[in-house]
């Protein structure tokens, strides 16, 4: 404001504070500051630059008589009028580098914003079901839970075998652990309350416990005798999880690699019922190798470019392909005798004539020909493959040309 009011040309500006503190502020380039500060240090920075800015000692700021009041026999003898002695001296840039103040009386000022740094750490819960995802056949797991079960009974006899109800209790174990990690809560409501809360994932299945404290699906079909008792009630697979993939892989080589519907059938038969289960099955059948190659498209090649005779505009059998077919047994009064048919075809418009041939000779030929161009006119193009007769019709063509140009 000073400066548009004076109309004077200055050719350069000086800014003179005796706060060591605020220089700081205005020097600083590093260390974060508290909302106030950096807002009015940024006008600072906005009106000048922070070289203009030096600092003067109390005794020397004349702006200091302004701020604390004086009376007027000491504001005469004050500096207020004359400004500061050292402003006179002859060089002032070198006082003014001797007095430069750096930033750093800003080590432990209150405005300072003070950094915090967590750290955390977690502990990893390994959990039971973790292990099972070393396995990648639902055989091999249940086998070696079974495996693992029969150790005690190893001792006494060390010829004990896994026998199929080993496997099966196996089973029911892996499937246990399984729904005690995702469905504790649950489990605990059912034990409880007979029933588990509207909340649950797993609510509108209606599920209860069995026996063996497996999670079943409760549905309507429990007097259907003539199904399985694990077909009435599947147990309970959530999903996302290492043994749902297991088990669908598991049915879907069972039942040789069928489709989607017919794995998902195998799954309910075999007594499962697992949560997303149609999302699993695309999954895994998309990424299996048989499927892929029993499935697989036969690769088509893309067709060629037609020749000018299959696209030029022309009058019908201008360009004529042919070919022979047949043979034909065809009765003559009593005698059985071979007959061929010879088939032009218009390359532009694809009309068709048929002659008879009566045997494969060039002779045959030459005549069934000159029937043809009787009838259809002359012809400009002929295509053929390397039939002997169609062999010999050229070189007999061409030996009669050969003698009329002689
Ligand atoms: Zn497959």
């Amino acid at each position: 404001m000073v400066k548009k009011e004076l109309r004077v040309h200055v050719d350069s500006e000086h800014y003179w504070t005796d706060s060591k503190i605020v220089l700081g502020y205005i020097a600083n380039d590093t260390k974060q500051f508290r909302m106030y500060v950096p807002n009015r240090v940024q006008e600072i920075k906005n009106a000048s630059s922070q070289e203009q800015w030096n600092y003067v000692a109390t005794t020397d700021n004349p702006a200091d008589i302004a701020s604390r009041g004086a009376n007027i026999d000491q504001l005469l003898q004050s500096t207020w009028f004359g400004g500061p002695l050292f402003l006179r001296q002859a060089n002032l840039e070198s006082y003014i580098d001797k007095h430069k103040i750096k930033g750093d009386h800003i080590e432990n000022d209150p405005e300072l914003e003070t950094v915090k740094a967590m750290a955390t750490s977690t502990i990893p819960k390994i959990q039971m079901s973790s292990r099972f995802e070393n396995f990648s056949q639902w055989k091999d797991l249940t086998r070696s839970i079974a495996a693992l079960s029969m150790l005690p009974k190893r001792a006494d006899n060390k010829d004990k075998k896994v026998t199929l109800a080993d496997l099966s209790k196996a089973e029911t174990r892996v499937i246990k652990v399984l729904q005690t990690e995702h469905y504790a809560d649950e489990i605990s409501q059912i034990k409880c309350q007979k029933r588990v809360g509207k909340k649950s994932s797993i609510f509108k299945l209606n599920p209860l416990l069995d026996g063996s404290g497996i999670l079943r699906v409760g549905g309507r079909i429990d007097r259907a005798t003539t199904l399985e008792e694990v077909e009435r009630r599947p147990a309970i697979i959530p999903k996302d999880t290492h043994i749902a993939k297991l088990l669908v892989q598991h049915f879907h080589e069972k039942i040789h690699h069928l489709g989607r519907q017919s794995t998902l059938a195998a799954i309910r038969s075999g007594g499962f019922w697992i949560l997303n289960a149609s999302n699993v099955v695309k999954n895994l059948i998309s990424s299996c190798v048989i499927c892929s190659r029993l499935r697989k498209q036969p690769e088509q090649q893309q067709m060629g470019q037609l020749p000018p005779e299959r696209i030029e505009q022309t009058p019908p059998f201008t360009h004529v392909g042919m070919d022979v077919f047949g043979h034909f047994m065809v009765k003559d009064r009593r005698s059985e005798l071979k007959r061929w048919g010879l088939l032009f075809t218009c390359l532009y418009s694809r009309a068709i004539h048929i002659e008879l041939l009566e045997e494969l000779t060039t002779d045959a030929f030459i005549n069934a020909l000159r029937c043809f161009v009787a009838i259809r006119g002359p012809v400009l193009t002929l295509f053929s493959d390397q039939g002997t007769n169609f062999v010999g019709a050229q070189n007999e063509f061409q030996r009669q040309i050969d003698v009329t140009v002689r």
